[in-house]
């Protein structure tokens, strides 16, 4: 996975140190000498990942993150911040900054190929979710914007799984008053819990035992309903293979023992923050693919998708008998809405939906096409097949009145034009052939099903 890093630093060796050691594992590398610069190269060049260096002259790199991450545009690029300290304060202000992780100066290689590694996966999901969303914008979809970071951690559901009488209490009592913490000391039993709770970060001990910490990070990867929890590996200061091995099988972060409380709860933190924000990214989507398909009022697809799928069954080859088309359309339904009001008409026009969908196949597709006109489209349906359908269509509608809320029971009866696909045919003049006879049924005057031949 090749990416383009930018690494900021005021000191140029420093610039060239890292930027050697990157560009030997085939990363693409831009640089910054200052603050002012790294903001515009995050701009105007959109890496995939930051190294920024804390201590810079004017703005530091505190300052460079916290705005980083207020910008929409560059919120989601992870930051590792690159300290020459080893402080733990340090780490804190980052981590409230937004940084995603520290390394410490000199750089140890292996410590930060896992760490990009690692990050630039989870830029990779967020990129795709992002791309998503754009999809969505672009079918017209107007949608509420994905909120921003919320900060509420006392509600955050964090499961600790640890083994170790003493730590077990040691860890509860560090973030007891942050989040709702649950402990639970056999790996098994906690991967079981999590396959039912949605947790926000997942807590582990890489000296579990039975299965080993390590085994149990990959359970959770590979476990459907928890691939995506983030997960912490807590670890001791010799333990740097085993960490290595665990950032390769998707841990998200970790904290070496002995644990400092401020930076534990500070990286538990950007782990809710990160899971909450994915959340909503991917929530939004589905909600957005829903709207730019389906039609509000009656819950059936709505026109553009009916179009587009009626492209995709046209085009496909080995299907028999074409695809049918019947367009439906009310008779004097604007005197329902001029009589009894239009939440009156509304009211019919689900009803309409519902009795459209109880009367085709599963394999049918029902569409509302406009106001109160609408399409089902039959996959591979002769017209004698369709002629049917058309039929249980027009008495669906016709012999039963409709009961409302707002006016009791209302008759109401439709016109039908119907029509079979031939090789020759596209969406359109499909549809143009199915509008034709439906015109024709108006015409001959209502509550009837004209048929035209491809
Ligand atoms: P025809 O038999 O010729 O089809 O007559 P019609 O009255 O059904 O057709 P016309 O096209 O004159 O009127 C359609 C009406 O449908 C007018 C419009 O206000 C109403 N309508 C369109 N969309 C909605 C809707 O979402 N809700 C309600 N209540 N009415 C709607
Ligand atoms: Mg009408
Ligand atoms: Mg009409």
């Amino acid at each position: 996975m090749t990416a383009r890093i930018l690494v900021v630093d005021d000191i140029r060796t420093n610039i060239k140190v890292l930027e050697a050691k990157l560009t030997s594992e085939y990363y693409e590398v831009i640089t910054a000498g200052s603050g002012p610069e790294a903001l515009d190269a995050v701009a105007s060049q959109k890496p995939d990942l930051i190294l920024l260096d804390v201590m810079m002259p004017g703005m530091d790199g505190f300052e460079v993150c916290r705005r980083l991450k207020a910008d929409p545009e560059a919120a989601h690029i992870p930051v590792i911040m690159v300290t020459a300290l080893g402080d733990p304060e340090d780490r804190v202000q980052g981590l409230s900054a937004g940084a995603d992780d520290f390394l410490t100066k000199p750089v140890d290689d292996t410590a930060m190929f896992a760490r990009v590694r690692s990050l630039l996966r989870v830029k990779l999901m967020l990129d795709e979710l992002r791309m998503r969303e754009r999809t969505s914008a672009s079918l017209g979809v107007i949608s509420p914007p994905v909120p921003k970071l919320d900060e509420d951690y006392a509600s955050a559901q964090i499961l600790l799984v640890e083994d170790n009488p003493r730590d077990q209490v040691r860890l509860q009592r560090m973030l007891e008053g942050q989040f709702r913490t649950e402990l639970i000391a056999d790996g098994m039993e906690a991967l079981n819990r999590a396959r039912q709770v949605e947790y926000d970060s997942v807590v582990v001990s890489l000296s579990l035992q039975n299965p080993d910490g390590l085994r149990l990070c990959s359970h959770f990867r590979t476990t459907e309903e928890t691939r995506n929890v983030p997960i912490l590996l807590l670890v001791g200061p010799d333990d740097q293979k085993q960490l290595v091995k665990g950032l390769e099988i998707g841990v998200t972060d970790y904290v070496v023992r002995p644990i400092d409380r401020n930076e534990f709860i500070a990286r538990l933190r950007a782990q809710v923050r990160r899971k909450r924000y994915q959340d909503r990214l991917r929530l939004h989507y589905q909600q957005s693919m829903e709207m730019a398909v389906t039609d509000p009022l009656t819950g059936l697809y709505n026109r553009r998708y009916m179009a587009s799928h009626l492209t995709t069954l046209l085009s496909q080859a080995g299907s028999q008998h074409g695809t049918a088309v019947v367009i439906l359309d009310l008779d004097y339904f604007k005197q329902i809405n001029d009589n009894h009001g239009h939440p009156v008409g509304d009211e019919v026009l689900r009803e309409v939906g519902n009795r459209i969908v109880r009367n085709i196949r599963g394999i049918d597709m029902a569409c509302r096409y406009g106001g109160e006109e609408f399409v089902v489209l039959m996959p591979d349906t002769d017209l004698d097949s369709a002629e049917v359908v058309a039929n249980r269509l027009l008495h669906a509608l016709g012999d039963k009145p409709v009961a409302t809320r707002g006016a009791g029971e209302l008759t109401v009866t439709c016109s039908i034009g119907c029509t079979s696909s031939n090789s020759s045919d596209n969406a359109e003049t499909l549809l143009k052939r199915a509008d034709d006879a439906l015109y024709e049924a108006k015409n001959g005057g209502r509550n009837r099903i004209i048929y035209r031949p491809a």
